[in-house]
């Protein structure tokens, strides 16, 4: 039984880190469906804007998800752009690696401020427009990284496991108010992020680029490197569904 899709025509989302990566693969796609886009991330403007991405308006502006009145500032701008607050995505993110005794106190913190408490202080801040509504969309990016565990990543491990803890318990406490929340947990996928993970991996091993791109793609449980359109085309598919407290992976390959 195919399940009914929710018309999100003209509803606001705010994506954070919507100018880059996966972040901005969600945000096109959403003003594709008809949605007024919010990207907010550290590389928007201090003054918000609407500019034309790849022939799409959004409305840009400043935020660092680690600072609480960045936050503040970024949403009531968002809002004052394109209204209240419909759909969150949560998509900020970075990736550290060190093997835990090279895991320096400030790496474990800047990972876990940005990763985790970002996803917290957005939730929080976006939450209350929801419950107005009585309707609302909470999607959060973690990543395969946050179901199990890898070597040399314990802060990223840690504050993705994070990520779909949180989103589980928003889930259970928003249950049956007409806001869900997701999580998305993508293995690595074609951006600058997974390129890093290559130079890292050549950087130490050696390996050739081929060999380091192979050695990620097979980590991943489909065997391949996943496309930014996946993750972002899961994202919507989430928001268009009742579905509530469901953690979608999105392995690169085939779906076992
Ligand atoms: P990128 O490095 O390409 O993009 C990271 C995004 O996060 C950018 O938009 C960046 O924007 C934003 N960001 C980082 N720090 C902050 C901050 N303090 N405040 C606000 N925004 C911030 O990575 P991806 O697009 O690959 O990553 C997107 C999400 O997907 C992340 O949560 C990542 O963990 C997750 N993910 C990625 C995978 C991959 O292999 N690529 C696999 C699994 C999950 P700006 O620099 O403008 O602030």
């Amino acid at each position: 039984m195919s399940e009914s899709r929710h018309d999100i025509t003209g509803k606001h989302a705010v994506v954070t880190g919507g100018l880059k990566g996966i972040g901005l693969k969600i945000a096109i796609m959403l003003v594709q469906h008809g949605v007024r886009v919010s990207a907010v991330s550290r590389s928007g403007p201090a003054e918000g804007v609407v500019q034309t991405i790849e022939d799409r308006q959004v409305f840009v502006t400043r935020c660092d998800v680690t600072d609480e009145e960045q936050i503040v500032a970024a949403f009531r701008a968002s809002r004052e752009a394109n209204g209240p607050v419909d759909i969150l995505v949560n998509n900020s993110g970075i990736a550290e690696s060190a093997p835990l005794m090279r895991t320096s106190t400030a790496m474990w913190n800047s990972v876990l401020a940005t990763n985790l408490t970002g996803t917290f202080l957005c939730t929080r801040e976006a939450a209350e427009d929801m419950m107005l509504a009585k309707w609302g969309r909470i999607v959060n990016i973690a990543s395969t990284a946050g179901l199990g565990g890898a070597p040399y990543i314990s802060a990223y491990c840690a504050s993705k496991h994070g990520v779909v803890g949180f989103t589980r318990a928003i889930a259970a406490e928003f249950d049956g108010t007409g806001i869900t929340a997701n999580v998305v947990c993508p293995g690595y996928t074609e951006t600058d992020m997974m390129r890093r993970a290559m130079d890292n991996i050549s950087k130490y091993t050696g390996a050739s680029e081929d060999a380091a791109r192979a050695k990620l793609a097979e980590t991943n449980p489909g065997g391949r490197i996943a496309s930014v359109e996946e993750v972002a085309g899961g994202v919507l598919d989430l928001i268009t569904s009742s579905r509530n407290g469901a953690a979608m992976v999105i392995p690169g390959g085939i779906i076992v």
